[in-house]
């Protein structure tokens, strides 16, 4: 009886084992720890694709990007590619936080609006850059979780709101940078109004069903608009009213 409760014990202690071995292996997939998958991240998917603003790297290498995913895909956070993070809605490629940030030119004085809080991981990139960062998140329950993640995390300079961003924040106008990171097929006018001059707004604009494409605006110091084309993209919707009376 003796050795049949010792083999039991000894059989489902090596279980729990191997349980917490298997465990630990999935989440560090390659057997490399987060800290070292986001600095190889950083070098072959970011730096090898042309993104150089030293501030953007180094603030890329310090945002824990496993912990603004859902903790099934945790595993997958340093991958090359956007992660769902529920409601049918992504966090995005990790090069493309770091093409829009870069584009976006903040400094550390500056006054940064995002549209589209998804995780909070793409503010938490700019908080580490700006003065401030305002953020606004049309599905209730993903700006709750950022904003209980980003407080959790630190991020003490972000404020998330539940909202359209389709209206901006006109309470804390005017913005140095504005990231919208949802698609939409116009460049929405309370958005180019709230932009200060000299500032930039980087927006994926829908050409077609198919096509978006990242565009940067830029408004100069004496309020002319103008903007070019960056690269072709592929965002989630942006949603809500879009501009027009319900
Ligand atoms: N920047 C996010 C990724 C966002 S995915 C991150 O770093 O994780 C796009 C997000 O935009 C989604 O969470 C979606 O709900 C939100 N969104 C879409 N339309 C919006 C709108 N009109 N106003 C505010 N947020 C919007």
């Amino acid at each position: 009886m003796k050795y049949l409760t010792f083999w039991f014990n000894f059989s489902s202690c090596l279980m729990i084992l191997a349980a917490i071995a298997i465990n630990c292996a999935e989440k560090l997939g390659s057997g490399e720890s987060y800290e070292e998958q986001r600095q190889k991240m950083v070098k072959q998917q970011i730096v090898a694709r042309g993104v150089k603003d030293n501030r953007v790297l180094e603030a890329i290498r310090q945002v824990p990007r496993h912990l603004f995913v859902p903790v099934e895909q945790e595993y997958l956070a340093y991958e090359d590619h956007p992660l769902p993070i529920g409601h049918g809605q992504t966090i995005s490629q990790p090069y493309i936080v770091a093409l829009m940030t870069e584009l976006a030119k903040v400094q550390e004085t500056d006054v940064v609006l995002e549209i589209g809080t998804g995780s909070g991981y793409q503010a938490a990139v700019l908080s580490l850059l700006a003065r401030k960062v305002y953020t606004i998140e049309y599905v209730q329950s993903l700006g709750l979780d950022a904003k209980e993640r980003l407080h959790s995390l630190k991020y003490e300079n972000v404020e998330v709101k539940i909202g359209d961003g389709y209206q901006g924040w006109p309470e804390h106008q005017p913005f140095d940078a504005i990231i919208v990171t949802a698609a939409i097929d116009h460049i929405p006018q309370p958005l180019l109004d709230q932009l200060k001059p000299g500032g930039r707004l980087v927006i994926p604009l829908e050409a077609d069903t198919e096509l978006q494409n990242l565009l940067v605006v830029e408004k100069s110091n004496q309020g002319k608009i103008s903007q070019r084309q960056v690269i072709p993209v592929r965002f989630v919707p942006f949603l809500g009213t879009r501009g027009k009376t319900p």
